[in-house]
């Protein structure tokens, strides 16, 4: 499982104002597409309509052809982990901050989901490992770092579509890199992406959608984008 589909969907915050004015695509399962576009475009909205912080105004928004307006809420927790933009982390261990929301892994799939996240290696490296205190009081890690972590938290529940609102993150090209190579490592899981990101650099995905003033405007690969130019 793990396909997306959007069909006509229209939203609002203010009827004056549409932010969606008809969006439709699909992501079949274990695809990763990437939502880009200026800021404002809604790319965020796109993403937080799909955990169904909202209902759109209008058409449907379907996971493996079921309509998220009829599934449970707890189901669409299970289908969908959603990767904040900016992640605070609690003032506990490494280990506390990926296990959250899921006390009952091994310690084994705690390593198997940092090392999807890509995250493994460098808390390896830590004399104190999984053990080692983060936040206010503990070791102070970077924003790429941090975001790995998170990363690793929603993907240790093992939902079939991971969702990433890196819209209006400012990251550097170091953080942006190494959040790519755990996103190219989680794709090749059969794990559908939906990322929504400020840039078209986003190389890897499957498929690129263009949101412009609430529609998509263009959508291939980034080799067809380029070349359309
Ligand atoms: P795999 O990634 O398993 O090797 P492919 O790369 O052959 O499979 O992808 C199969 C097709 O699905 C490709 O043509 C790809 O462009 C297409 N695809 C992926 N995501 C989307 C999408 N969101 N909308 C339409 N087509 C997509
Ligand atoms: P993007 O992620 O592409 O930058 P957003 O989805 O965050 O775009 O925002 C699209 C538009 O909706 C923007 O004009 C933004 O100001 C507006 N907007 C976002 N969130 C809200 C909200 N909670 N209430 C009202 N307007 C909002």
């Amino acid at each position: 499982g793990g396909t997306v589909e959007f069909r006509d969907v229209r939203f609002a915050y203010d009827p004056a104002r549409p932010i969606l004015r008809g969006v439709s695509f699909t992501v079949p399962a274990g695809k990763t597409v990437a939502i880009v576009g200026p800021s404002g475009a809604g790319k965020s909205t796109l993403s937080r309509l799909l955990f169904r912080f909202y209902e759109p105004q209008a058409g449907r928004i379907l996971i493996d052809n079921q309509d998220i307006a009829a599934v449970t809420q707890a189901s669409l927790r299970a289908a969908i982990g959603m990767v904040p933009q900016d992640t605070v982390l609690f003032n506990d261990t490494i280990g506390y901050n990926i296990r959250y929301g899921c006390w009952d892994a091994t310690d084994a799939q705690v390593r198997e989901a940092a090392s999807l996240a890509q995250i493994d290696r460098f808390v390896s490296g830590l004399p104190e490992g999984y053990d080692t205190p983060v936040g206010e009081r503990g070791l102070k890690l970077s924003g790429g770092e941090k975001q790995r972590v998170a990363i690793a938290r929603t993907i240790l529940k093992g939902p079939p579509i991971l969702v990433l609102d890196e819209a209006t993150s400012a990251l550097d090209s170091f953080t942006e890199r190494e959040i790519q190579d755990a996103l190219d490592t989680i794709s090749q899981n059969r794990t559908t992406l939906v990322i929504a990101h400020r840039l078209s650099t986003v190389v890897n995905a499957d498929a690129i959608l263009v949101l412009d003033k609430g529609v998509i405007v263009e959508r291939g690969t980034h080799g067809e984008l380029l070349e359309a130019g």
